[in-house]
């Protein structure tokens, strides 16, 4: 059998930096758990349009298409910022997603130990904290058409958002979080607002059925979704599994992100339809952007893309076993006080560069055998 094709993007500022330590980790995985990937690296962004003028080619986007899974830096930068429109570097991000079809975006909050202080909650409300947030990425509010500013028949200027949604895409999301509970805690609540909108109505009926015909073993609740960042911020571990859709999703994402500290520490997925094969389309990337104030430096933080290749272990390659030992490795060596400028507290620590991180989680997936 020819192993798992992993189609790696670098990107922009930062993006190549740390990258090159998750690079570090593949190939331990390759020499030391015989779990080897077909690597193929390729441009995005910034740096694919400096090279063939487009932040993403039809060649790129057909490896992409083929690859088990993708795994992509960051894009972006400041010497971008008066391109064109179409082809802006975040416009090979997107058409990444769209051709995917990656319409299930799942967003952790796990908040580690040793960085429970960085929150701006109570330790005990956020230390050990681990919640997933399922956003419907491709329909909604950002996609609905009619869409623009129009002059009324008054003569005034209105802006206009169309929130939709289908029931089939309501129901392949939910069953994507009902999926992913499965291999957690059980749980999911699903969030809208049936109380003002008609297809948050639509919203909690679908899901319900989903769960009612497929998933009844799952326990379900549903929450308006202004409670839902409430609750969020009041006590967190009362969720499991979040699903819910793109505007909201992309609020009580970024939400649940604060509750852990560093935009440094965060990964994401974004998953598609499974394949013949049984695995999802998949993108994995950081949260975070190109930090161009700090690219090039040595001083970027390479967990929050660690953490993706930790999710695609997990998500794409079935690896539960070994994504555990990629991220206690991680975890080991934040409790031992390596830190990274961004993660340097009042509590202080051992400063390391952007290699000595990779290298020390390196050291503790050594030890871990
Ligand atoms: P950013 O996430 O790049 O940086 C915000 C702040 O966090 C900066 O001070 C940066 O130094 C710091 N930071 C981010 N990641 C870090 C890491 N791994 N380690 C240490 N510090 C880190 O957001 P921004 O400054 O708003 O955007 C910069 C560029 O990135 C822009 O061109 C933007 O469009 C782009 N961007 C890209 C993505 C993406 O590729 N998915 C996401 C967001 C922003």
């Amino acid at each position: 059998m020819s192993n798992p094709s992993l189609l790696i993007l670098p990107g922009d500022g930062i993006g190549p930096e740390v990258m090159t330590e998750v690079r570090k980790i593949i190939d331990w995985y390759g020499a030391k758990r015989d779990l080897a990937f077909d690597v193929s690296e390729d441009l995005v962004g910034g740096a694919a349009y400096d090279t063939h003028g487009t932040p993403l080619t039809d060649e790129t986007m057909a490896k992409a298409l083929e690859a088990d899974a993708v795994l992509l830096g960051a894009v972006g930068g400041p010497q971008y910022d008066e391109l064109d429109f179409s082809v802006k570097p975040e416009r090979g991000l997107l058409r990444l997603r769209k051709e995917m079809d990656l319409f299930s975006n799942l967003r952790p909050a796990q908040c580690f130990d040793a960085l429970a202080d960085f929150s701006s909650l109570k330790r005990d409300v956020v230390s050990g904290l681990d919640i997933m947030i399922v956003r419907e990425l491709t329909s909604g509010v950002y996609f609905g058409e009619p869409r623009g500013i129009s002059v009324n028949a008054d003569g005034e200027r209105e802006g206009v958002n169309t929130q939709r949604y289908t029931e089939s895409e309501i129901v392949r999301v939910a069953r994507s979080a009902f999926e992913l509970a499965k291999r957690r805690g059980n749980k999911v609540c699903s969030m809208e607002k049936a109380n003002v909108m008609e297809s948050g109505i639509l919203w909690r009926e679908t899901v319900q059925k989903v769960h009612d015909e497929e998933y009844a073993d799952v326990e379900l609740s549903h929450m308006y979704a202004d409670a839902g960042g409430m609750q969020l911020c009041r006590w967190p571990k009362q969720f499991d599994v979040i699903v819910t859709d793109n505007l909201f999703g992309d609020l009580l994402s970024d939400v649940a992100a604060m509750l852990t500290g560093s935009l440094g520490m965060l990964p994401s997925a974004s998953l598609g339809a499974p394949a013949e094969n049984g695995r999802p389309k998949a993108l994995y990337e950081p949260v975070h952007g190109s930090a161009p104030d700090i690219a090039g430096q040595g001083k970027a933080n390479p967990i929050a893309c660690i953490l993706s290749f930790a999710m695609a272990l997990r998500y794409s390659f079935d690896q539960g076993v070994e994504a555990d030992r990629l991220e206690a490795a991680v975890e080991k060596v934040l409790a031992d006080g390596l830190r990274t400028a961004d993660l340097m507290g009042p509590e202080g620590g051992t400063p390391v560069s952007t290699s000595e991180m990779g290298d020390a989680v390196i050291a503790a997936l050594d030890a871990s055998l």
